[in-house]
Order: structure tokens, then C-alpha cells, then sequence
């Protein structure tokens, strides 16, 4: 029988499942107890010390953002779970695999996409950041 969510079983589903709603919880609390956390600091803060909590606070800011772009990770897996279209690779749409999902529940792309695309990328910060070290490279490898 050929189900939506296609190769998993419903078995496999709620174990990702489980691990995308317990992530969820991680950085949800976390985020909270960051909130609570930038809150106090504000009520203590000593003027002769606002440089350095500026430091500190750009530091957590980065820090929300990213957990943030995990969190719409997460929702979008477990959209994608509830549109019965999860586990399939974005690029190609072959199977992404059990083992490579409970090892990143949020993982968009199979392998051979991601490394693919992560080759690409490499490729891009090389031309951009390194050319002349590149040409060094080149001359030494030919
Ligand atoms: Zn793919």
C-alpha cells in the first residue's frame, strides 16, 4: 500500500515526530529563560558597565537568531509531516532516509543535495575570500 510520507512508517513518523516536539520545547524554554535573563541583567546594569553588556548583548542576539531559524526548521518539518510531503528531499525529491532524519530530524535535502550544495558554497566563499590563494593552490596541485 503506497501511503502519503511515503517510505516511513507511521512508527518512524512519531519518533521524528517526538524528537521535532521535544527541540521544539528545548529552544522554546530556552528562549524564555533568555528573556528573563536580558530582563534582570537590564535592572542591574551599571552605567560604567554598558559597554561591555552591549558586547554581551549583540553575543545574544546572535545566539536568538539562529535558535529562531531552528525553530522555523522545526515548524516547517512538522508542517511538511502534517502535509504528508516529509522526509523528501527539496531538490530532488528522492527519500532522504530514516537514519539520516533521526539523526537531523529537520534535515531538508538527502545526502548527495546537501553535500552537493555544500560544495557549492564552499566553492563561492574560496572565489570570494581567497583568489590569490586559490591560484597559489592551483599552481601547487598542478
Ligand atoms: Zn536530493
Amino acid at each position: 500500500m503506497k501511503r502519503e510520507n511515503a517510505y516511513l512508517t507511521d512508527k518512524q513518523i512519531d519518533i521524528l515526530k517526538d524528537k521535532l516536539l521535544s527541540e521544539k520545547e528545548r529552544i522554546t524554554n530556552k528562549q524564555l529563560e533568555q528573556e528573563r535573563y536580558m530582563l534582570d541583567k537590564n535592572e542591574l546594569s551599571d552605567p560604567l558597565d554598558e559597554a561591555s553588556i552591549n558586547v554581551q548583548t549583540s553575543h545574544d542576539i546572535r545566539f536568538i537568531n539562529r535558535e529562531n531559524f531552528y525553530l522555523k526548521k522545526i515548524n516547517k518539518s512538522l508542517d511538511t509531516m502534517n502535509r504528508g510531503i516529509y522526509g523528501l528531499c527539496e531538490e530532488c525529491d528522492s527519500e532522504i532516509g530514516f537514519e539520516r532524519l533521526s539523526a537531523r530530524p529537520t534535515a531538508e535535502m538527502c545526502i548527495a543535495c546537501k553535500e552537493e550544495a555544500e560544495m557549492a558554497e564552499n566553492n563561492n566563499i574560496f572565489d570570494k575570500r581567497s583568489k590569490s590563494l586559490g591560484k597559489a593552490l592551483h599552481e601547487v596541485i598542478r
